[in-house]
């Protein structure tokens, strides 16, 4: 509005504000993607400064598989050593995979590292999987544990447990398995005798579980991902996951836990921190959650520096040109720069900027200590 004086003398007031006759430019949440008008010092880091072991990675048919190209891509990153933890292809029910392995005889796994091993290099290790059909079935505990112990002979290094555990699989009277059950605890054992570390993915980001709502961080996942969703009842309360997979780990205390994805704590790496504290047998991967890290680099330093034994490089899904948003936070003082998922995070990062010690023991170091039979002469010192 401006009031305009007349030669007249007289007062009127005219409207200039054009745009409050046109219709209210609203935009799609999604579709808001502002271009940032900040100039600061930029390093795009497209390869590790040192070599790494990406602990938490996923290949599908390694038998069928061009492994020259994929070391070519891995050479690419310094992805010296990749942790497939689909060693047997299937998450709950073996059977015939990718066409012609029957994994019921073990065989893919055993011709998935016969293929590495015919290249002369290490740089493919496998953890192996659990098939929990008949699991409650009298022998089901007895039959899992032989298998276990003949995959590691056949040379897994570790055993993977997907999320399925406490959300999908169920027992032979229909009840959800819980992560603590005391029927899986002689794997557990048995994974500590034989000194290979477990890595286990509980549950989701808390906000799966959350009412979908203006006020939910995870808002875009869910109404892009509707089948992420979930309820107290479906199929437990986060929390109630979350405390049975730390009850797990405090009952196995000679056995090594590697909680994916910073045990959906990256957020709050306060509480994490408790936990690390509690349960020396307890490491983390950051698979999925740089982004967390990304927006704290402050606390994010402070919880690598003091808890930088206990950490270690994950990925998740095999995308390499996502790389670089990893190796940007971790190495570099970058400022307000994006993750590239929008619906993990439409925030900004900043980079932590760690040490050359504290990055190689994220790198390989740890790494190093926990899986058995890597190639140490790989990395430097
Ligand atoms: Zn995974």
């Amino acid at each position: 509005m401006k009031h305009v004086i007349l030669a007249f003398g007289i007062l009127i007031t005219v409207s200039f504000c054009a745009c409050a006759q046109k219709e209210n430019p609203k935009m799609d949440f999604e579709k808001y993607n502002p271009v940032s008008t900040l100039k600061v010092p930029e390093h795009i880091v497209t390869k590790a400064k040192f070599p790494f072991i990406d602990v938490h990675n996923h290949q599908w048919n390694v038998p069928r598989q061009d492994i020259k190209e994929l070391y070519q891509q891995m050479d690419e990153l310094n992805l010296q050593v990749m942790v497939n933890l689909s060693g047997k292809a299937y998450k709950s029910t073996p059977g015939k995979v990718n066409g012609d392995f029957d994994v019921q005889g073990n065989s893919y796994l055993v011709n998935s590292i016969n293929k590495v091993t015919a290249t002369g290099s290490k740089r493919m290790v496998f953890f192996t999987n659990l098939s929990f059909v008949g699991f409650g079935e009298p022998g089901w505990t007895e039959r899992a544990v032989k298998e276990l112990e003949k995959d590691v002979q056949s040379g897994a290094c570790g055993l993977k447990i997907y999320k399925d555990l406490g959300m999908e699989f169920k027992d032979e009277k229909g009840q959800y398995i819980k992560i603590d059950d005391p029927r899986l605890d002689a794997i557990w054992s048995k994974c500590g005798e034989l000194h290979i570390p477990v890595l286990i993915h509980t549950a989701d980001p808390k906000p799966f579980w959350d009412a979908e709502d203006e006020n939910n961080e995870r808002w875009l996942e869910i109404a892009t991902h509707p089948n992420r969703k979930r309820s107290n009842t479906n199929p437990a309360p986060w929390q109630t996951l979350i405390d049975d997979q730390h009850h797990l780990f405090s009952k196995h205390p000679n056995t090594i836990f590697i909680a994916a994805h910073f045990g959906w704590y990256a957020n709050d790496l306060t509480t994490l921190g408790h936990l690390l504290d509690t349960l020396p047998n307890v490491y983390v991967e950051f698979g999925a959650v740089i982004a967390e890290l990304g927006r704290q680099p402050k606390a994010a330093k402070t919880f690598f520096t003091t808890y930088q034994n206990r950490i270690l490089f994950g990925k998740d899904s095999w995308v390499p040109s996502e790389y670089s948003t990893y190796f940007r936070v971790l190495e570099t003082e970058d400022e307000y720069f994006p993750y590239h998922k929008k619906y993990h995070a439409f925030w900004r990062m900043y980079g932590i900027g760690l040490p050359d010690d504290i990055l190689k023991k994220v790198y390989y170091k740890n790494a190093l200590n926990i899986i058995p039979g890597l190639d140490k002469t790989m990395f430097p010192d």
